[in-house]
């Protein structure tokens, strides 16, 4: 059983912050920001990618909700929104679950770095990804 699991389960303790039917909300505990909290939906799904959509819609609904209190309540400046799905995407704890990450400066410890490819076609990526 993972770690969120348990956690859901009561069989380990965290720093609860928010919590209905659907969802469980508690501090991060290795915080890279005053405020970081995990968001985790009580029924075990891997990942975002294979979570049962309404249940993905509450989980959403309730970190906007939370993200805007915090920012609030800890005069933010910003957050950071984060789900990271599967292990080359960072994803160490195999439950889905979305970080808030309330944001003060550009020292606060989160690292999100985009470094452009080269190379890459996009005429030809967006015929095979649109839409129809
Ligand atoms: P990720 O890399 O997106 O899977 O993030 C997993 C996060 O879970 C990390 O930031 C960990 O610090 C956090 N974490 C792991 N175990 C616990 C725990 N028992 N209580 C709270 N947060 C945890």
């Amino acid at each position: 059983m993972d770690v969120f699991c348990k956690i859901v389960n009561g069989d380990i303790p965290c720093y609860k912050v928010y919590e209905d039917e659907v969802c469980l909300a508690f501090l991060d505990v290795n915080p890279v920001s005053k405020g970081h909290t995990i968001v985790v939906p009580k029924q075990h799904f891997e990942e975002a990618l294979d979570c049962d959509m309404e249940v993905y819609l509450h989980i959403m609904k309730v970190v906007k909700t939370l993200a805007t209190t915090w920012v609030n309540k800890l005069d933010a400046k910003g957050c950071n929104i984060v789900t990271n799905a599967k292990e080359v995407a960072g994803q160490t704890v195999p439950h889905f679950h979305v970080h808030i990450i309330p944001r003060y400066s550009d020292e606060d410890g989160y690292r999100a770095e985009y470094v452009k490819q080269e190379g890459l076609d996009l005429v030809e990526i967006m015929h095979v990804l649109t839409v129809e």
